[in-house]
């Protein structure tokens, strides 16, 4: 049993349906899973619609909820017949008169999970009825069913697994099981969901409990890049990475967020493959993440810009114990992730990306030392099979970037990556050189 994602970019028109429809009537191999999030714009669009509502204006909550049930009146004229489009149709008000029943009375955080949780209901839903129009019998499993995650906000692994094998259980048999990414009930048995791109997490998960051979992540991309490929032409999709390369490499996205980073994890643990395909190139492979990897070699080339760095020097720290943890204390006040740290005798920098609490941040490290911060910053990082061992390899890096100004080196925290901080403005010349010089 595989379990099949195809995210937004992969259901964005009827044409991309009726694509992944008949691609996986020629799958080999029966009860697959079919993992499916919104169509792209709608999940960013039922946000919105709450927005308005926690503005309290429901009259502009109305308007975008009634353009939006026209797209998908006329995505079904364009899947089915006259007849289905009839009884589509019905069904479809009802999704849309569930959000503008929400509008009504107070709106909370719940209401706007429920309203979010739509895109996904919808989508399933069409595509169900899709495929069992074209004959192919596909049985629709409800994630809020089996997906749930605890007080602590993370999945319930226990009650997943034993969950969905009894939804399975109930559908019958079937070529195809489809369900929702995304949407979980909480502790609370309330609708809630796994953020932003959190579809993928789903794949992963539901893929960890039923002990799939494989999870497939599609999307309009070839795979993960070795470099971004908006910048550098040569760029090309990797062929294959380790969990540890690819839970590195994903946090940058190079130019293509098309696996988020907490998928990873339960493929890892589960020990599962995850293929990342192309909608537009089903028949080549793309980037295989699996515990196979090839060693010694530098896989890619990855950046994030909006990186601030923070110093703090201080003369205390020589030889002192505790300076550390008072340091990192403020950041866990302020709930500002840090990312990369370098320390000397005297002093560390650090950086984050997010500015949200920055001053705050600031003003409070002052109590132990002198600050400084640099904004519009990036992080450069190489990723690859890069232990202690394979020597030679950040000789290769620094010689690559000997014209860039560098602000901070990071080596060390895992043999996978070697990062470098960097203005952003030499952003390009800083992957285009190490492209050059790596492969
Ligand atoms: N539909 C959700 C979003 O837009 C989840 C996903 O696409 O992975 O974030
Ligand atoms: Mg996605």
């Amino acid at each position: 049993m595989k379990v099949l994602k195809f995210g937004s970019s992969a259901v964005a028109s009827a044409q991309r349906i009726k694509d992944v429809a008949s691609l996986i009537a020629n799958a080999k191999g029966k009860g697959n899973i079919i993992v499916l999030s919104a169509m792209s714009g709608t999940t960013d669009m039922l946000i919105e619609i709450a927005d308005y509502l926690y503005k309290k204006n429901p009259d502009g909550a109305k308007e975008l909820t009634n353009s939006q049930e026209r797209k998908y009146l006329n995505l079904a004229k364009e899947l089915f017949n006259e007849k289905k489009t009839e009884e589509v149709t019905v069904e479809l008000k009802n999704f849309f008169d569930e959000i503008r029943n929400l509008s009504k009375d107070i709106f909370t955080l719940f209401e706007e999970k429920k309203i979010v949780a739509q895109g996904e209901l919808i989508i399933s839903y069409l595509f169900s009825e899709y495929l069992n129009e074209k004959g192919i019998n596909a049985k629709s499993i409800s994630a809020l069913n089996f997906m749930r995650i605890d007080k602590n906000e993370e999945p319930d692994t226990k009650f997943i697994k034993e969950n969905i094998a009894k939804e399975i259980e109930a559908a019958g048999n079937a070529d195809f099981y489809i369900t929702q990414g995304f949407i979980c009930k909480n502790a609370y048995n309330e609708i809630d969901n796994f953020r932003k791109g959190g579809s993928d997490y789903s794949a992963s998960l539901i893929g960890a409990a039923v002990q799939a051979e494989e999870i497939q992540i599609w999307s309009d991309m070839a795979g993960i890049y070795n470099n971004d490929y908006k910048i550098v032409k040569e760029a090309k999709p990797i062929e294959k990475l380790s969990f540890d390369e690819a839970a590195e490499l994903s946090y940058f996205g190079n130019g293509n967020k098309i696996l988020h980073p907490t998928c990873i994890l339960p493929a890892k643990l589960a020990n599962i493959p995850v293929r990342l395909m192309n909608i537009i190139q089903p028949e080549t492979c793309g980037t295989l993440i699996s515990t196979d990897f090839t060693p010694n070699k530098i896989e890619a080339i990855a950046a994030k810009e909006g990186i601030s760095a923070i110093k703090i020097k201080s003369g205390r720290m020589l030889l002192a114990h505790g300076f550390l943890r008072r340091i990192s204390e403020i950041f866990e006040t302020y709930k500002t992730p840090i990312d990369m740290i370098t320390t000397s005798e005297v002093g560390l920098s650090v950086t984050i990306d997010d500015n949200k609490y920055l001053d705050d941040i600031v003003n409070n490290l002052k109590k132990f030392g002198t600050v400084t911060v640099h904004k519009d910053m990036t992080i450069i990082c190489v990723v690859g099979d890069l232990p202690d061992e394979n020597i030679g390899f950040q000789a290769k890096i620094v010689d690559a970037l000997k014209n860039i100004p560098v602000r901070m080196i990071s080596y060390g925290g895992s043999f996978h990556n070697i990062s470098f901080l960097i203005h952003t403005a030499d952003k390009a010349d800083a992957l285009k050189a190490l492209h050059k010089a790596l492969f």
